[in-house]
Order: C-alpha cells, then sequence, then structure tokens
C-alpha cells in the first residue's frame, strides 16, 4: 500500500488520454485517423506516408504536432481542431472515479498534450468537470510537448506548484521521466507495467489506486 509515499502530496497532477479514461474506450483511435488524413492532405503524401509520418514525429518529438512544427512550420490552432473534432460517445461517466479524484487532499490539475477545449469535453463526458483546480494543455506550454523537461517546468511554473510535494498519473511512460527528475512521485496509468528507474508506481486501476490515497 503505498499511502505513506504520497502522505507529502499537497498537487495531485493527471494526463488526460488513456489515463482519465481507459485506453478500451480507444478514443485515441479516432484522433490518430484524423492526423493521418490532416497529415495526407496537408502535406499532399500518400495514406502509408502520412501513417509513417505520424508515428515518426510521435517517437522522435514526442508529439505529431511537434513534429509537424519543427519540420513543416505548420500552424497549431487549425491542427489541434481538426483532430481533436471527434465523437465522444465512446466515453462513459466513471462515478466511482469521480468519486475518488474528489476525496483527494489537495490542489488537483491536468496537463495534457492535446488543448484545453478538447480536455474540457473528455471530463465531460466522462462526469469530471469541476473536480480541477486548473486544466492545462500544449498551448500552455507554447506547444512544446511532454515528455520534453522545458513543458514540464513552463506548465508548472504557470500552477505555482511544489514539484516535492506534487505526484502526476501518465499513461506514457516516456511522460514520467521528466517529472522524476525534478521531485515529483510517479505514478504509470497502464494495462501493463512497464518498470523502470523513474516509475515508482504502477495501476491498471486508477480509482482503487487513488482511493487508499483519499482525505483522512
Ligand atoms: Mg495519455
Amino acid at each position: 500500500m503505498p499511502r505513506a509515499e504520497f502522505h507529502h502530496v499537497e498537487t495531485w497532477v493527471f494526463d488526460l488520454d488513456n489515463t482519465l479514461y481507459p485506453p478500451q474506450m480507444r478514443l485515441f483511435d479516432q484522433i490518430e485517423r484524423r492526423m493521418t488524413d490532416w497529415v495526407m492532405t496537408r502535406l499532399n503524401v500518400s495514406r502509408d506516408r502520412a501513417d509513417h509520418l505520424r508515428r515518426h514525429y510521435w517517437a522522435l518529438y514526442g508529439t505529431t504536432l511537434a513534429g509537424l512544427m519543427h519540420e513543416h512550420a505548420i500552424e497549431p490552432g487549425d491542427y489541434l481542431a481538426a483532430v481533436h473534432d471527434i465523437d465522444f460517445s465512446a466515453l462513459t461517466p466513471d462515478p466511482d472515479l469521480a468519486a475518488a479524484i474528489a476525496a483527494l487532499p489537495g490542489r488537483r490539475i491536468v496537463y495534457t498534450n492535446a488543448d484545453t477545449p478538447y480536455a474540457h469535453k473528455v471530463l465531460a463526458a466522462r462526469g469530471l468537470s469541476g473536480l480541477f483546480d486548473a486544466v492545462y494543455g500544449v498551448e500552455h506550454a507554447g506547444y512544446r510537448p511532454k515528455p520534453q523537461r522545458e513543458a514540464f517546468e513552463t506548465v508548472f511554473a504557470q500552477d505555482g506548484l511544489t514539484p516535492t510535494r506534487a505526484a502526476m498519473f501518465e499513461d506514457d511512460a516516456r511522460n514520467l521521466a521528466a517529472p522524476h527528475a525534478i521531485g515529483l512521485r510517479t505514478v504509470h496509468v497502464a494495462p501493463a507495467a512497464e518498470p523502470a528507474p523513474h516509475i515508482h508506481h504502477h495501476t491498471s486501476d486508477l480509482a482503487a489506486f487513488l482511493w487508499p490515497l483519499a482525505r483522512r
């Protein structure tokens, strides 16, 4: 039981996609399809080439958007609106997760590589609206994405959180390296564990993990 390892935590930082909803809801499949479509149209390449570039930029730059901005100087607002224009009906409310998050002692924030208009739609579809003190998107880091350390530092400075008194919950293990390096407690939220020195805890059930950390 990790409760003692979280008693110092006063700010709880949550990733959004595949963290505040399970990957089985497959919302990201829709976004990836729109990313590929966007790359096909804007760069005038085949579907196979667009799919390759989407993955390649994600691996190399942290997000497809960061690669498109770096290598093609694209304007991020248009891209973000297009790829996030999806059907949210795959998401269902999660009252148990909402109650567990509401019971955490301290500030609760969301930090996503998507943008905040999209983040608010996801939170609404999951029944998690109003539970967070702040929601930060890639626009708050000047479109520099996680896992870059400067992105975390920019967002955390805006929030005013103390890294050594915060915990980060994330499904992408890459995105826990910088938080670990600057002092956050790290929790990998994913179906399978990927043990690494920068991951303190793993859970496949976020609500079950949070309940023992609730207000006492
Ligand atoms: Mg995620």
